[in-house]
């Protein structure tokens, strides 16, 4: 029999019609998940993935080795993406730099050819890089605080928002912690966004001191959870929705409804071996009404919290 034309040498595979080399590298190895595993997670989830992900600029953390070798946290890949990948420049201080965007299912094969283990977006899409469409507040707990403790502090800081007429959502980091992601109609520019973010965290740990701090340096959050309010500056990034970790059981960053978080869910309770599970038992989206939610910063809320 004919064999089938040689364009592809053997280590290496072609998906969505992206060029996969190494498509056996073990990246995970407490789970021997391949980069071609990783792959087919994301050509399978794509359709969850995209819609808050699409269009904008990303920093990358690259383990091309696989996540227990050399791993990297960069905002300008450059070489290492393949082409197919779009691009924007972003006007930076001097001149401006490029970033990956992503807006199909192909490109997010692009981004784990370039040995992409986590994907990190900006809080604004690209059609208005300027004004942020979503606020994160991260809450980061130093070791040994309970799990009970987060989760009481992530409802106080819902009501909290929800009291200045904002609606948050909730994600699982696969990390350790909790993100409250607000929607917002992209209005206010970063220097407001993140000075509105920084005023409600640290109203919200002037009210619980032992418990919370806004401060970064290490001894003030010894035994505190860190409110961080620093991920809304331009530029900064959070981890996306429905993306893996460069941890140990490859967890992934997942949507969940308030009615889920209690005592027994965990932060790394979703990985890449069992959120098509989840995904599938769904009814609808755990973040249903997340656009019609966006408010704009305005000049009342931003005058609440003292932001000129
Ligand atoms: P956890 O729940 O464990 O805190 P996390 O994703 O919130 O998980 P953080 O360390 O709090 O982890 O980081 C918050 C965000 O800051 C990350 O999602 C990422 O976008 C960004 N970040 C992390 N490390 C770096 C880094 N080295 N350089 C720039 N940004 C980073
Ligand atoms: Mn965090
Ligand atoms: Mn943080």
């Amino acid at each position: 029999s004919a064999k089938p034309a040689a364009h592809k040498r053997k280590d290496e595979t072609l998906l969505l019609g992206v060029r996969l080399t190494h498509p056996e590298r073990v990246l995970f190895p407490e789970q021997g998940l391949t980069k071609l595993d990783l792959a087919r997670f994301y050509e399978q989830i794509h359709e969850w993935v995209l819609p808050r992900l699409a269009r904008r600029p990303l920093s990358l953390v690259r383990c091309p080795q696989g996540r227990n070798d050399e791993c990297f946290f960069q905002k300008h890949p450059r070489a290492a993406i393949p082409d197919s990948v779009p691009r924007i420049d972003v006007p930076e201080k001097k001149g401006s730099a490029e970033y990956v965007y992503v807006e199909t299912a192909a490109d997010l094969i692009g981004l784990v050819q370039a040995g992409a283990l986590e994907i990190h977006p900006w809080g604004s899409r690209i059609d208005h890089l300027e004004q942020p469409d979503s606020l994160v507040f991260d809450l980061d707990p130093d070791q040994g605080i309970a799990w009970k403790e987060i989760l009481r502090v992530a409802g106080t800081l819902r009501e909290r928002l929800e009291s200045l007429g904002l609606t948050p959502f909730l994600r699982t980091t696969g990390g350790k912690g909790l993100h409250l992601v607000v929607p917002l109609e992209p209005s206010a520019e970063w220097e407001q966004a993140k000075a509105f973010a920084k005023g409600v965290a640290e109203a919200h740990a002037q009210d619980d001191p032992k418990r919370l701090t806004t401060n970064m340096s290490k001894a003030k959050r010894e035994g505190r959870i860190f409110l961080d309010y620093l991920r809304n500056g331009r530029g900064a990034t959070a981890v996306a929705s429905y993306t893996v970790r460069a941890r140990a059981n490859a967890p992934v960053a997942v949507p969940i409804r308030w009615d889920e978080l209690n005592a027994a869910l965990r932060a790394d309770r979703y990985n890449v071996q069992n959120l098509r599970r989840r995904l599938s038992s769904l009814r609808e989206d755990p973040w249903v009404g997340f656009d019609e939610a966006a408010r704009p910063l305005d000049a009342q809320l931003l005058k609440v919290m003292g932001v000129k």
